[in-house]
């Protein structure tokens, strides 16, 4: 079978690698935030180029927190997409502020044109929460213009974008903070769950630091109400160790696959959005569109032939029975959300799939009519 991710062989090319990591915390005999969070946050800051960076247990933590750091309380109104983990959504449910959907562009990320014209309208909406939806980057500078232009707060949702830049500039870089994930699955992953805050402010940065670890000022001193949210030793350990020094061949490889899936499949029924122009993409999923009705049965036929696919995202946010009764806003009809979450397939795509693996994913594609 040829696996969305395939985490056996990970493990098999990492081990030895990950044991002395492991052993390396056990030996320190010291398992909650110490000199290996301390030396990740370092090298997680300095590879995103910003200035700081703060652990936390998840990607939704880092949302959360980020929101919460940049003043977003209950009421508030955050603009955000109606695609995307539904983690993005619950980071501004939890606050209790209200999140506002837009559209998408043909490639399933946030409409940053539609955003900039909405906020223009919308002076009480003061967060922005877009989302380098699949490990494509959105417009930098646009964005960069957004948050000079309206002066509302950015949380970038880089979960799925680690490696990834928009004319030369990473993702993160253009909001006041953003937040990333460490769940397995992500080109940054670990064996569990972890995330990170960056930012370029050292005073949000020691406020997220704080809320992490039960808002604590001092030892025994609670000033505000935060959180247990704190990325452990031995995760952090397996980062710095074993996974950023894998990261750039891991994210290569990735570009490799998704060049050759580009190029390769060619099969009127399968459509390829490939990367947004500018976008240097890290490939986190391979999204083709299908056209609805035919979709679970390309899916089943690719199964059939011992290949999985997945779906990112068959539902809006909007329309989980979560989201029922609260408080939300949708700016118009979301019609390429709806489309897109109607016709997504994601091929697989990680750094452990072999050259003739890819070669069968693109001949079953090739080979599929109905
Ligand atoms: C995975 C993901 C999250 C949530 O991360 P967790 O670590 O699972 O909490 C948030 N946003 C996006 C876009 C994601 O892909």
């Amino acid at each position: 079978m040829i696996l969305l991710n395939d985490f056996k062989r990970q493990w098999h090319a990492t081990k030895d690698a990950t044991l002395a990591a492991f052993s390396e915390v056990g030996e320190s005999g010291w398992y909650i935030l110490g000199a290996q969070v301390r030396s990740l946050e370092k090298a997680l800051a300095e590879l995103w180029g910003v200035r700081g960076c703060v652990g936390v247990a998840s990607g939704l933590d880092a949302l959360e927190i980020s929101l919460k750091v940049l003043g977003c309380r209950q009421g508030d109104r955050v603009l955000t997409t109606p695609i995307s983990a539904f983690a993005t959504t619950l980071a501004i449910l939890k606050i209790g502020a209200i999140p506002v959907f837009a559209d998408t562009d043909r490639f399933g990320l946030l409409d940053l044109e539609g955003c900039e014209t909405l906020l223009g309208e919308r002076p009480d909406i003061r967060f922005l929460l877009p989302v380098h939806l699949y490990g494509h980057a959105l417009d930098m500078r646009r964005m960069c213009r957004i948050r000079e232009r309206f002066g509302c707060k950015i949380v970038e949702d880089c979960a799925q974008s680690v490696g990834a830049s928009f004319n030369g500039s990473q993702t993160g870089q253009a909001g006041h903070m953003a937040a990333t994930s460490f769940y397995p699955t992500k080109n940054l992953g670990v064996m569990g769950d972890g995330g990170a805050i960056l930012t370029n402010s050292d005073e949000w940065c020691e406020r997220a630091r704080c809320l992490r670890d039960y808002g604590q000022t001092s030892k025994y001193t609670h000033d505000v109400v935060g959180y247990n949210s704190r990325l452990d030793e031995l995760h952090s350990s397996f980062l710095l160790h074993v996974a950023l020094p894998l990261l750039n061949s891991w994210i290569a490889r990735r570009r490799v696959i998704a060049e050759r899936y580009c190029a390769e499949i060619r099969n009127k029924k399968i459509r390829i959005p490939g990367a947004p122009p500018n976008s240097n993409s890290c490939w986190h999923l391979f999204p083709v569109y299908i056209a609805p009705e035919q979709k679970s049965d390309f899916m089943a036929d690719l199964k059939g032939q011992g290949i999985l696919s997945g779906e990112h995202y068959p539902f809006l946010i909007p329309e989980q029975a979560a989201l029922s009764g609260l408080d939300f806003e949708l700016c118009g009809e979301l019609v390429n959300a709806r489309n897109i979450s109607q016709s997504e397939v994601s091929l697989p795509i990680h750094p452990y799939l072999t050259d003739d693996e890819v070669s069968q994913v693109i001949e079953v594609c090739n080979r599929w009519k109905r």
